[in-house]
């Protein structure tokens, strides 16, 4: 683990803003514009927590984040989706392929990087209260 965030995404403005922002709050940033290149990172580099893009090529986020879950040395990494699908069915079925949050397109850069520290604050906070 470690305090650098993966973002799985093939848009390039959209790579530019979550990095932009994210850079700007303190977080380093690993880039991937798409899903296989995503999975080999988040292995190589285990990041803190993976912001997945949902609409990619070749490989959606599903597959991916079904895929990353098949890895154990991963099961502590938190995934958040990322995606302008805003079907109450979308989010549940991405949150069965394992993401534990999620967060709609188009980004709001005034509120991004604060959801995001919220995910990771839940997400720890529920790690440790397991451990308790
Ligand atoms: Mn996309």
């Amino acid at each position: 683990m470690s305090d650098s965030l993966l973002i799985i995404e093939d848009n390039e403005q959209n790579m530019y803003l979550m990095h932009f922002l994210l850079e700007k709050k303190g977080f380093s940033v690993i880039e991937a514009d798409n899903g296989r290149e995503g999975i080999e990172k988040a292995l190589r580099f285990k990041p803190g927590a993976i912001l997945l893009d949902i609409q990619l090529p070749e490989m959606d986020g599903y597959a991916v984040a079904r895929e990353l879950k098949e890895h154990p040395e991963l099961s502590g990494v938190p995934i958040i989706a990322v995606t302008s699908y805003a079907m109450v069915g979308d989010r549940e079925r991405i949150l069965a392929a394992g993401a534990t949050g999620y967060i709609e397109k188009p980004i709001n850069p005034d509120t991004f990087v604060e959801e995001i520290i919220r995910y990771l604050s839940t997400h720890n906070r529920s790690n440790q209260e397991g451990y308790a």
